[in-house]
């Protein structure tokens, strides 16, 4: 296996263990039959299926990277920290993602409080039945509930009108600190990397804090191809990643069929004057070819 930009690496998506509708059993499936051929499974805040996805992946033959996605509290807004290629072991980082999980139910039921206020009552158990691990009940079960009880017609919908700064059943909440965050993945021998950029409406100057901050606690990557950038930003964050000397990452965001726009494995390829954060990880791939 050849790990140079044009290697179809899909380093980011999500399973039941966390807000996907997949179980990373039926992942790897898919993975495989999209051409994907390094893969990682990148559950919010929770490391919990990274055996399962080591194993199905072993006996599917598909070479894997370790994963997961911090949400982290910066500058007033929630940043999203990929790790990859980390011990799935590492009692700092089962210690630190439980804390960070540990706020999700108060903050669950909140956000159902704040929906009974407009009229949209027993949202706290119409999320439960959508959740795969208690541990994890994140927004997404909260708008899968809101489209099958008929008050929006689809997922994006429901962030549009609800669940997002300003509006109905959303609740501010204080995440994992960005020095943490890196920190756990750092020294559990992984690479932290800045999730898709692109999403948080940073101003310039912003953008720059949030990318030096990151550097200065040991962070070395950056997502450049993922199926939340347009085209534009695809080449925007490529410029942004050799700017800063930032390996580049490249990942689908895949949660399910009928709600993602883009498949595992689908994305365009890295720009090849792009050093990609897998041949920094050699050493890290589980079953590689
Ligand atoms: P949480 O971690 O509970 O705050 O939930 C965040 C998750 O909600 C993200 O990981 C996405 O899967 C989903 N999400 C956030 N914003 C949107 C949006 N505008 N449209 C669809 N899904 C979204
Ligand atoms: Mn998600
Ligand atoms: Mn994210
Ligand atoms: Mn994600």
């Amino acid at each position: 296996m050849n790990l140079d930009a044009t290697l179809n690496a899909d380093l980011h998506c999500h399973s039941v263990v966390s807000d996907g509708t997949l179980t990373p059993e039926a992942l790897v499936e898919r993975a495989k039959a999209g051409g994907v051929q390094l893969w990682s499974l990148t559950d919010h805040d929770e490391i919990g299926g990274q055996q399962r996805a080591i194993d199905a992946a072993r006996a599917a033959g598909l070479a894997y990277l370790t994963g997961t996605e911090i949400s982290v509290s910066f500058a007033g807004r929630v940043v999203h920290i990929v790790g990859l290629g980390f011990d799935h072991e590492s009692p700092e980082m089962i210690e630190g993602l439980r804390a960070t999980r540990g706020g999700r139910e108060p903050r669950a039921r909140e956000m159902a409080a704040s929906l009974a206020r407009v009229g949209i009552h027993g949202a706290f158990e119409g999320a439960l039945q959508y959740v795969g691990n208690p541990d994890l009940i994140s927004r997404t079960h909260f708008a899968r509930f809101l489209v099958e009880a008929g008050h929006c017609t689809d997922v994006p919908d429901v962030f549009r009108r609800y669940l997002t700064d300003g509006k109905p059943g959303f609740v501010p909440h204080k995440w994992a600190a960005l020095k943490d965050a890196v920190g756990w993945i750092t020294r559990a021998g992984g690479i932290a990397v800045i999730a898709h950029p692109g999403r948080y409406d940073f101003t310039p100057t912003e953008e720059y804090a949030l990318i030096t901050e990151f550097i200065g606690h040991g962070g070395r990557g950056i997502e450049v191809v993922t199926g939340s950038h347009t085209a534009a930003e695809f080449v925007q964050y490529a410029d942004t990643a050799l700017e800063f000397g930032l390996l580049a990452s490249r990942g689908s965001d895949f949660h399910c069929p009928e709600e993602s726009r883009i498949d595992l494995g689908a994305l365009p390829p890295l720009a090849g004057r792009l050093t990609p954060v897998w041949a920094a990880l050699e050493d890290r791939i589980h079953h590689r070819a």
